[in-house]
């Protein structure tokens, strides 16, 4: 085991928009933050440095952008802007942590940091179906150019517009971005694969509602048209109960079938709740005093990139006011506010 270079003041874990803004603070605050930023990232769910924003295109409700920006480019600029004030960065993914005294231990396979302060914004993973199309065009899918796990980041782009889409799961989230989708779209076609919704019942009487929705029961997406052309063309759909296949043409597929928080490293350290979420405080404390979170580990219900910024930049400011009341000491957690 080796150990690096001394105590840290802050070490932040995971660079999305949360991330990122609590580096921003915490350098400007002069708290010479350590980014532990989640390398390059193993295939979709996994997106290392940057997080989900850099396997989506074009982003176009980020304040500050009249034009849109893309996901990896405005990644990449968050980046420069925190590197530009100072946070240092290790380019990989932390494999344990002990939160159980303070300082805090954070190991990166065998070599151990240690931190006064930590600030958890590992964000989340959208679930994916599992079919090579869903992959990025880059390697050959349709991801980004009518295949997305976001109706609020893409459903306004140009290619969706007055088209058929089609939306998978049958869950809340499946029938707000098909609710959202019928601004855009001509229709919209919700595949789920079974006959009856999950989603809560005020969900389902508004998309039932809705004209513009359309449903396709007991039916699973086993590939999408067409990653020659570039774009969707048609999704091909199975019948979960006959096994028969039939293809819909469609422009679009957004998969919503949950997401996944990035929080497997803390269990047994934080308070979580039943799917794995963070459990956080108004003011972004965890269950452990001197830990902070922001993004989307701990938000199941906002998921966008202004939000997570904005919980980190609370992050942040709450690190600073913890470290300037400690001054050169480092507190026992019991003695520490917030209790
Ligand atoms: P859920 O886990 O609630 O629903 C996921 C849906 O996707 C289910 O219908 C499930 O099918 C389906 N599904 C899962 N895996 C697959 C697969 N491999 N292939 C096909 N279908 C699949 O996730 P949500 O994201 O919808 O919601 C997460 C949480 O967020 C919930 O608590 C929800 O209430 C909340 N939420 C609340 C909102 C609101 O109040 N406005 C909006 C959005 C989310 P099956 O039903 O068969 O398991």
């Amino acid at each position: 085991m080796s150990v690096s270079n001394g105590l840290e003041k802050v070490i932040i874990i995971g660079s999305g928009p949360a991330g990122y803004t609590a580096a921003l603070y915490a350098a400007r605050a002069n708290l010479n933050p350590l980014m532990i930023d989640g390398g390059v990232g193993v295939g979709q769910s996994m997106q290392g440095a940057g997080g989900q924003l850099t396997i989506t295109t074009e982003v176009e409700n980020y304040p500050g952008f009249p034009n849109g920006i893309m996901g990896p480019e405005l990644m990449m600029q968050m980046r420069e802007q925190v590197a530009r004030f100072g946070t240092r960065f290790v380019e990989d993914l932390v494999t344990k942590v002990d939160f159980s005294e303070r300082p805090f231990k954070i190991w990166v396979e065998d070599t151990v940091y240690t931190a006064q302060v930590v600030i958890v914004a590992t964000g989340a993973a959208a679930k994916w179906l599992g079919i090579d199309a869903e992959k990025p065009i880059w390697e050959g899918g349709l991801g980004g150019v009518g295949v997305s796990a976001c109706a609020t980041c893409d459903g306004a782009l140009p290619l969706f517009r007055n088209k058929e889409l089609l939306v998978v799961g049958g869950g809340d989230t499946a029938i707000e971005e098909a609710h959202y989708l019928t601004h855009f779209a001509s229709k919209v076609t919700i595949v789920h694969r079974r006959d009856s919704l999950r989603a809560s019942k005020i969900m389902q009487q508004r998309a039932f509602e809705n004209p513009k929705i359309a449903f396709a029961w007991n039916s699973a997406v086993v590939d999408i048209k067409d990653p020659n052309a570039k774009r969707v063309t048609s999704a091909v759909l199975q019948n979960t109960i006959t096994g028969e296949l039939t293809e819909q043409e469609c422009a679009g597929v957004f998969i919503a079938i949950g997401h996944r928080p990035n929080s497997d490293l803390f269990k047994g350290q934080l308070d979580m709740d039943e799917n794995g979420y963070l459990k956080a405080h108004r003011d972004v404390r965890t269950s452990v005093p001197g830990v902070f979170v922001c993004g989307d580990v701990q938000d199941h219900e906002y998921r966008q990139a202004i939000t997570a910024a904005g919980s980190g930049c609370m992050a942040a400011i709450q690190a600073e006011r913890l470290l300037a009341l400690e001054g050169d000491l480092i507190l026992p957690m019991s003695d520490l506010p917030w209790q």
